[in-house]
């Protein structure tokens, strides 16, 4: 065939340029009218002609007659012939008939005066390229049909990102068409987070030519959220870089909210997390992945009324008011869904009649919409319901269809787990007949309350309950009478005590009962026999209200006659007690002397006091002193004995007697007087007294004294140099810790041990006991009710200080005590020879 032969005058290196040219390409000239002139062997191979059949022929032979009748085919060769230059892809026409694909350029032949005198083509022939992505586009189509019947979401992104393709799958998942979506980015239409974690390393991944797999909560054309898993491969070219991306999303909305919630929700139960802690996580989660709603999980009682265990988003006065709400055919969204035992979905509260009790309650809080599930046992009862509250109004939406399912179960799954945690608490720790709780749960709900009431310095009481002649019932009636018995006692209890109060049954008829002491006295009087009329009744009861009142409070008694004589003298003998503190009247001190069993001299006198009373005679201190107590006048008449006594000592002193201390016995009440210190240096003031002129008699029931202040008053006064006395030192208060902690110089063995000295073994320990003591800690220790020699000479044997009683004298009035004092002086010489 013809090689294309070039003009004489080229230089060597165009020539070279040219044959090389020849060798690669289809070169072939036209002239101006489209005749073909030359053309070179690649050319005419290429379209299957020789130049015998080629050659003469004009150019439209080489083209296909589509091309040839169109209105641009005259038009490329006008702008040919105006020296245009055509770079295109062209088909051109095999003599066969067939398609040829050249990439062609034609450029216009001009002569030395610059006319153009023909067209030169200069060709590559990329038939089989052209074929190859013919082959490819097809291959696309068909693939597209395929995907598009898959139920996956195909997305196709170019280099940059942008969706060049999406299959039917995502029209039908999203609801944006192909046209919606060309040319736009993956992240900012599903969702700005996409990606936001770990984009990085994906986009390293894709550009290496990896799969990335991915999962994500998306979102649709309608806001409607997706959990999705996305696969997205890599397409790259041969040169390795990429040229597409091909990703793969499915939904995992549902097996993944399970996933996820499950896990979470298992694991919380498997830390033993209470259940309203497992059931706010469980709201807390949901809300997480769906950020547009509130949730909220009431639990369902048997008496059919709904009580909140978690809504960490809602108010908590919205809880409250649903608190204890019935269920029903029209109670809201939850009412009425665990009342139908179906999902309610209240899409627009405002109109829903479910709502109409209700809506002022959920309205103002700026919620439109709410859509409650039963959470249901697996027997298929209802346990209690989830609801998801929204802001707008709203159709119901698979996703969150899929989260009120999914949550539904779980919280079944945690609620039923709950209920028979509580079962196997219940038996045991719960009496299985009864209901009450066993031994086990009382001791250790009472160590709770004990507790309680130790740190709120509060008492308690313990009952203990036995039924009477039970045994009887049983044998009788039977045992399921006995049964029945107990079971109504039982009942009677759980109706009558107070939740704070601790119940429980000990074992066959017996009853515990641990109650925050009662803080009430009461008074029973009796319909007939206290009192025909209710007045009466009333006066009598108020009696034994005050009986059971002195008799220790938090108790009660029956009226009774006796106690009405009782109480009609204590108030005749109140109103004569005030009546003599007022004026003096029929009140004394008499002064018993303490004698000191070393030398016989005086050492002290105590100061008893004296009641006559012109009608009702001598009333002993043992009566008054009490009564004085109990009507608050015991302040009073401590204050007048102490003045009493100080002034009498003072005349003493003045009329020249050696008396070194006098000893007022005070009562536990005077102490809660903060003043008392104060009083008790005034007048000694008045008297011109020192402190080591008095001594105070107390007993050990200050020690039983809860009043804060008494402590504190025995402290100052001790502090102030005045000596405190224990009196009847071995009758009450049995510890001996006390001592250390009552700032006393002085015991009083109590003449009780005194008394048995003579014939009681145990009494002579009990004093030698209470003598070393006083020698231990220091203390002067005075033998009280020492009526004869051989116990003066039995206590002198062991030591004792001083002695007081009949023996030396009686208590006697300042007069005779001066006289007394004054014979006694006159033969002590005598005594401490006998001593
Ligand atoms: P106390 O403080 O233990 O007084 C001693 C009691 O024993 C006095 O009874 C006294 O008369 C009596 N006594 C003295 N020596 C003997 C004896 O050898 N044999 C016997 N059997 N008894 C003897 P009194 O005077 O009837 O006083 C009874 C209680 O009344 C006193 O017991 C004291 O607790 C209280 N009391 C008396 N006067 C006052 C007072 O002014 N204020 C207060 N708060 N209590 C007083
Ligand atoms: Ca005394
Ligand atoms: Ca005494």
């Amino acid at each position: 065939m013809a090689a294309f032969s070039f003009d004489v005058s080229a230089s060597a290196a165009d020539q070279a340029l040219l044959i090389a040219l020849d060798r690669a390409m289809l070169i072939a000239e036209f002239d101006v009218e489209g005749i073909l002139r030359r053309a070179n062997r690649n050319f005419l191979e290429a379209l299957g002609y020789s130049e015998e059949t080629a050659l003469g022929r004009h150019h439209r032979l080489f083209c296909q007659p589509h091309e040839v009748y169109s209105a641009a085919y005259p038009l490329f060769w006008q702008r040919l012939l105006h020296g245009q230059v055509f770079s295109n892809l062209c088909e051109r026409r095999h003599a066969d008939g067939s398609s040829r694909w050249l990439e062609a350029t034609y450029s216009a032949i001009r002569n030395p005066d610059q006319q153009i005198v023909g067209v030169i083509k200069i060709a590559t022939d990329i038939t089989i390229r052209a074929a190859l992505e013919a082959g490819l586009h097809e291959r696309n189509q068909r693939l597209a049909m395929a995907t598009d019947a898959a139920d996956a979401s195909i997305v196709m992104c170019d280099q940059a990102w942008r969706i060049v393709y999406v299959n039917a799958g995502f029209t039908r998942m999203f609801g944006w068409s192909q046209e919606d979506v060309i040319g736009r980015e993956p992240v900012a239409l599903l969702g700005a987070h996409l990606f936001t974690e770990g984009g990085e390393d994906a986009v390293t991944g894709l550009l290496r030519g990896q799969t990335v797999h991915r999962e994500e909560i998306v979102h649709g054309r309608d806001d409607q959220r997706y959990w999705v898993s996305i696969a997205t491969q890599p397409v790259l070219d041969s040169r390795g870089s990429l040229q597409q991306t091909v990703s793969l999303i499915s939904d995992i909305t549902r097996p993944k909210l399970h996933e996820v919630l499950q896990q979470r929700v298992l694991e919380a139960m498997a830390h033993d997390q209470p259940l309203v802690d497992v059931l706010d996580l469980v709201c807390r989660e949901v809300e997480r992945i769906a950020t547009d709603v509130a949730t909220s999980i009431l639990g369902l009682d048997e008496t059919g009324h709904l009580h909140p265990l978690a809504a960490p988003h809602l108010p908590k006065s919205y809880g409250e008011a649903l608190d204890g709400l019935e269920i029903g055919a029209f109670a809201g969204s939850c009412g009425t869904a665990a009342y139908r035992n179906e999902p309610v979905m209240g899409d627009d509260i405002e109109r829903d009649p479910l709502w109409a009790d209700y809506k002022q309650l959920i309205l103002p809080l700026g919620y439109r919409a709410c859509w409650s599930s039963p959470i249901r046992a697996p027997e298929g009862h209802v346990l209690g319901t989830f609801a998801l509250y929204f802001k707008e109004k709203m159709q119901p939406t698979s996703f969150h269809e899929k989260l009120l399912d999914t949550c539904s179960h779980l919280c079944a799954i945690a609620m039923e787990r709950e209920q028979a945690r509580a079962r196997i608490r219940h038996l045991a720790f719960y009496d299985s007949l009864t209901g009450l709780p066993n031994r086990s749960l009382l001791l250790a709900k009472a160590d709770q309350v004990i507790a309680i009431a130790q740190r709120e310095k509060r008492s308690l009481s313990v009952l203990f309950i036995d039924l009477d002649r039970f045994k009887q019932v049983n044998d009788s009636l039977g045992h399921n009478a006995g049964d029945e018995l107990l079971c109504s006692i039982a009942n009677c209890f759980k109706q009558e005590f107070r939740a704070s109060d601790v119940v429980g049954r000990l074992s066959g008829d017996e009853f515990v009962a641990v109650l925050i002491a009662p803080t009430a006295s009461i008074g029973i009087a009796m319909f007939p026999a206290d009192g025909r009329d209710m007045e009466t009744l009333i006066q009598h009861a108020d009696m034994a209200m005050y009986e059971a009142k002195t008799s220790g409070r938090g108790c009660f008694r029956f009226f009774s006659h006796e106690m009405n004589k009782l109480a009609q003298e204590r108030l005749r003998l109140e109103s004569a007690l005030r009546e003599a503190l007022r004026d003096g009247r029929g009140l004394q001190l008499q002064y018993q002397p303490q004698i000191n069993l070393k030398n016989g001299k005086i050492y002290g006198a105590e100061a008893l006091a004296r009641w006559k009373h012109a009608e009702l005679g001598d009333i002993s201190p043992r009566n008054f002193i009490p009564l004085a107590e109990e009507c608050g006048l015991i302040s009073e008449f401590g204050r007048w004995a102490l003045d009493e006594a100080c002034r009498q000592l003072s005349q003493w002193r003045a009329q020249g007697l050696e008396i070194p201390a006098v000893s007022v016995n005070l009562s536990p009440t005077s102490f809660h007087n903060l003043d008392l210190p104060r009083m008790i240096i005034e007048t000694l003031a008045r008297y011109q007294l020192a402190p080591a002129d008095l001594t105070l008699e107390i007993t050990e029931s200050v020690l039983l004294d809860t009043n804060p202040t008494t402590f504190k008053t025995i402290h100052e006064i001790h502090a102030l140099g005045f000596r405190l006395s224990m009196d009847d030192f071995g009758t009450g208060y049995s510890s001996l810790s006390y001592l250390r902690r009552l700032p006393v110089s002085e015991i009083k063995l109590d003449q009780s041990f005194v008394a048995d000295l003579e014939h009681d073994d145990t009494a002579r320990t009990l004093s030698e006991a209470v003598i070393r003591i006083g020698e231990s800690l220091r203390l002067t220790v005075i033998a009280e009710g020492v009526e004869n020699a051989f116990q003066r000479q039995m206590l002198k044997a062991q030591g004792y200080d001083v002695a007081q009683g009949f023996h030396y004298s009686p208590p006697l009035p300042a007069e005779a005590f001066a006289r007394w004092l004054a014979d006694h002086q006159a033969g002590e010489e005598d005594v401490d020879a006998t001593g």
